[in-house]
């Protein structure tokens, strides 16, 4: 992978590449993605090295909701198999929320923009040349797949895992699969506690990360979560004491990374002070000092790590 670079927009002469600010190298997840100052303006991205769970999806549902609902949309393109020759141009965002990890765009006209950021999705948030709205660059183009512009704003979302355009009465149709989502208000605990020792034998960390139980989590939050509770993520579902007081921790853990300046799990946002378990393994645990260990949880090949503490998380 050559050095990465950014793309300086300029419509009166050739196109310029520029490199990245050193900082964002680490947190760009592909080549040729924009970065750095456009046209004068500081590209803004809504960043995370995390995987996206549901603090960090509410964190892009924020920014988004900033810079779009309300706006007249000048620009549009759908680069989704479905959804090949939809334009939105002239339509209105009039509110963006999310639901477990799926984002919903409503639009002026009753439908809704469903996307998804599956594993290495990313929404760039670029501010537009006034009365010059700025489109993405043939470099961007392989991994742009909705671009959605009005006159401050250019947004565009890469690598996006999922694109849907529906009436927005039947967005309950795409997402009706999933369980309760943990950062909902009205999020009832008790209930899906209850669903989640339903699952009987299987493995408490695959049952976390099942969206049809509990709509939200990832593998962060489900090690961080069963580290707190002494739990290892391979124990049985209906032998995890007290289901629903760790998914109101959980819940509460998701929140408080919302509220803070950069996602942490911990509520310390210095890199490396993130997670007590996540990420972690070999390193010494912050309690008890024996190294952090690694599992799978999950069936091959959706199976998926899970960090815990032997000692602190005996059974
Ligand atoms: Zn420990």
């Amino acid at each position: 992978m050559g050095p990465r670079t950014a793309q300086r927009r300029n419509t009166h002469g050739p196109v310029r590449w520029v490199p990245l600010p050193r900082v964002l190298h680490g947190l760009c997840q592909g080549d040729a993605l924009p970065a750095g100052r456009v046209a004068g303006h500081k590209l803004r991205r809504v960043l995370s090295r995390l995987v996206p769970e549901g603090d960090f999806v509410r964190r892009v549902v924020k920014r988004l909701d900033q810079v779009l609902t309300g706006a007249p949309l000048t620009y549009t393109l759908l680069r989704w198999p479905t959804l090949g020759g939809v334009d939105l141009t002239g339509l209105t965002v009039t509110a963006i929320d999310a639901f477990g990890k799926h984002i919903l765009m409503h639009l002026s006209d009753a439908r809704t923009l469903r996307t998804h950021l599956r594993m290495d999705g990313t929404y760039y948030i670029e501010h537009a040349d006034a009365g010059r709205p700025a489109r993405d660059s043939r470099a961007q183009r392989w991994t742009s797949r909705a671009v959605l512009v009005t006159n401050e704003w250019t947004v565009i979302g890469h690598r996006l895992g999922m694109a849907d355009l529906v009436r927005t009465r039947d967005v309950r149709r795409l997402i009706g699969h999933l369980g309760p989502d943990i950062m909902a208000d009205g999020f009832d605990p008790i209930s899906t506690g209850e669903a989640i020792a339903a699952q009987g034998e299987r493995a408490i960390g695959a049952t976390l990360l099942d969206q049809t139980v509990v709509a939200g989590i990832g593998t962060i939050y489900l090690a961080e979560g069963l580290f707190e509770w002494g739990v290892r993520p391979d124990r049985a579902s209906d032998a995890v004491p007290d289901p629903a007081g760790l998914l109101q921790y959980i819940r509460e853990l998701l929140w408080r990374s919302v509220r803070a300046r950069t996602g942490t799990a911990t509520g310390d946002t210095r890199r490396g002070f993130t997670t007590l378990a996540h990420g972690r393994e070999h390193q010494p645990c912050r309690r008890c000092r024996t190294p952090i260990t690694v599992c799978r949880v999950g069936t091959p090949p959706l199976d998926r790590p899970a960090f815990y503490c032997p000692q602190c998380q005996p059974d």
